[in-house]
């Protein structure tokens, strides 16, 4: 079906098109709703252990975003983000994301569970100048050290717009906050504008993990040299590197050798709700692969 468009323009709409525009608003208007009172709404956060390469040990967590929705079910981050991002909602769900992996962070210190948690970030909101002073007043509510909360940010919204999003940066690493770069690998890095921020640690991105016991001779070769390349880099920068999405032994082997420092991925624990994690911390059904101190300090 053709429909003429603004402008003279003849712009042709499939039928499921429409369907798939009408499914957003749907969905738009129930985030919108759920934004009134995540918690009770099926929002939640999920955290995954991000482990030292040699032995298993956690060292930290990441927040991911999940939505249990009342139809649909379990919906992406993938999905409600991007939909957040374009309807202006994402400053409201970033915030609330920032509060929730706070108040879990002291409920955990009450228990004697010290251990750092990362929150991705949204390009909008590293242009969103009001955020530090928001970030340190839900470390002060709550009493936190900032060293406990870090960022993630990909690669690609790091190199976005680089003065903007530094001085953003930059006042985040003022408080004391933690910074690493997401899906390493995926973007084109400005070498020298990597060296210039307030970075600790860098993730590289799942696909080169995957490829290394994956595809062809030449495939695997070709993630093993451009991790090797990775790490290199970041330890020459002084830089934690990460390798995120480790489902296999192999793959951790092959990490290991290449001196990968820390690693994430089903291997280890799959996301799970933060009791889940306390029960594991106390040694309930922890995961086999995943070591965990007694009162793990955050490294
Ligand atoms: P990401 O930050 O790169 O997160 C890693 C994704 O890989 C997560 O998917 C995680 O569940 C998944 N994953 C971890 N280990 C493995 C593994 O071994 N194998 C495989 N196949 N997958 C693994 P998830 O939770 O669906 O999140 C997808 C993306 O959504 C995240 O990518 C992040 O970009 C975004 N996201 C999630 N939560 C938030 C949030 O609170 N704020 C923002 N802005 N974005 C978020
Ligand atoms: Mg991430
Ligand atoms: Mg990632
Ligand atoms: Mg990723």
């Amino acid at each position: 079906e053709a429909k003429r468009g603004g402008g003279g323009r003849i712009v042709f709409f499939a039928p499921s098109m429409e369907v798939d525009a009408r499914d957003q608003m749907e969905l738009l208007g129930d985030l919108r709703r759920a934004l009134e009172d995540p918690s009770a709404s099926g929002l939640m956060l999920h955290y995954q252990p991000k482990v030292r390469a040699i032995d298993g040990t956690l060292i930290g967590l990441e927040a991911l975003l999940r939505w249990q929705h009342p139809r649909r079910g379990w919906v992406s981050p993938l999905q409600f983000v991007n939909l957040a991002e374009r309807s202006g909602l994402i400053d409201r769900l970033g915030d609330w994301v920032i509060r929730e992996a706070c108040a879990q962070l002291a409920t955990w210190r009450a228990l004697g569970l010290v251990v750092r948690v990362a929150v991705n970030l949204s390009v909008l909101q590293l242009r969103d100048v009001g955020l530090p002073s928001r970030v340190r007043a839900r470390l002060e509510e709550h009493q936190l050290p900032a060293g406990q909360l870090m960022f993630e940010i990909t690669e690609s919204t790091a190199m976005q717009d680089v003065e903007a999003t530094l001085h953003i940066l930059d006042a985040l690493a003022a408080l004391g906050t933690e910074l690493s770069i997401d899906d390493f690998g995926t973007g084109y890095s400005s070498l020298s504008y990597l060296r210039r921020l307030p970075v600790r640690e860098l993730k590289i991105d799942r696909s080169f993990v995957r490829d290394l016991d994956e595809g062809d001779e030449r495939q695997r070769a070709d993630a093993r040299a451009i991790v090797e390349a990775v790490v290199r880099l970041a330890h020459a920068l002084g830089l934690h590197v990460l390798a995120e999405g480790v489902e296999t032994p192999a793959q951790r082997q092959v990490l290991v050798q290449l001196g990968c420092d820390e690693l994430q991925g089903y291997l280890f624990a799959r996301p799970v709700a933060g009791e889940t994690l306390t029960r594991w911390a106390v040694g309930e059904d922890c995961p086999p692969a995943l070591r965990i101190d007694p009162g793990v300090a955050a490294a």
